[in-house]
């Protein structure tokens, strides 16, 4: 028999909380859903779940301070920020206080899932902002790359792709799904940005190494795998 894995949402949205909890009923997730930061606080001391979905504005504290206080607490669930677009400083502050990753609002619910999924594989945190992939590492905080102990420049958009495709390791992602994270805006369907940003990042972290990171899953997009 499988795990239930136990999911609390906490988000005021009613649309935005009923949106995902129907999507992860759906996928087989046991599903609770509070609307303040003083019920989230409740119902966290009152269940484990494995994994927090965690909006960082609510009407009556924000979600940094939760975010803390169930760190201050010893909780080890794995959280997943939801945060508006462009603040990068929240997210920064968001992993620095604990949370595991960051998705940025709107969002589609197959994101979401591939999200948790490759959180509640990886377990609890990334530990000091670092993931690693093979040789491959990438600090969340100090934005630092390193492949086999090699600093590797990358610039912002880069690091966002590489960071994006890195959580989610192992995880086929669609170009579309890399376009949706790592830019504002929508792009025609025939952009092949996606394809050039890989291609750099290729050069960068693949050249001169027999083991490729970045994998192309033909007709479907790229993965990044150890
Ligand atoms: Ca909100």
């Amino acid at each position: 028999m499988n795990k239930i894995i136990k999911v609390l949402i906490i988000e005021d949205e009613r649309k935005i909380s009923n949106f995902v909890k129907r999507g992860l009923i759906e996928e087989g997730y046991e599903v609770d859903a509070v609307f303040t930061g003083e019920e989230a606080l409740g119902k966290i001391e009152e269940k484990e779940y494995n994994l927090i979905i965690l909006d960082l504005m609510l009407p009556d504290m924000n979600g940094f301070d939760i975010c803390k206080n169930i760190r201050d607490k010893g909780i080890q669930s794995s959280i997943l920020m939801l945060t508006a677009r462009n603040s990068i400083e929240d997210r920064i502050k968001g992993l620095d206080i604990g949370a595991d990753d960051y998705l940025t609002k709107p969002f589609v619910i197959g994101e979401l899932i591939s999200r948790m999924r490759a959180l509640l594989r990886r377990g609890p945190s990334v530990v000091d902002g670092n993931i690693s992939v093979g040789d491959l590492s990438l600090n969340t905080k100090t934005h630092e790359v390193f492949r086999a102990g090699k600093l590797v420049e990358l610039s912002q958009k880069e690091f966002s792709i590489l960071e994006y495709m890195m959580v989610n390791e192992g995880v086929v992602l669609t170009r579309t799904m890399i376009e949706d994270h790592a830019w504002d805006y929508e792009f025609d369907s025939f952009s092949n940005v996606v394809d050039v940003y890989i291609r750099m990042l290729r050069k960068k972290i693949d050249d001169g190494y027999k083991n490729k990171i970045i994998k192309t899953v033909r007709g479907v997009g790229y993965k990044v795998k150890g």
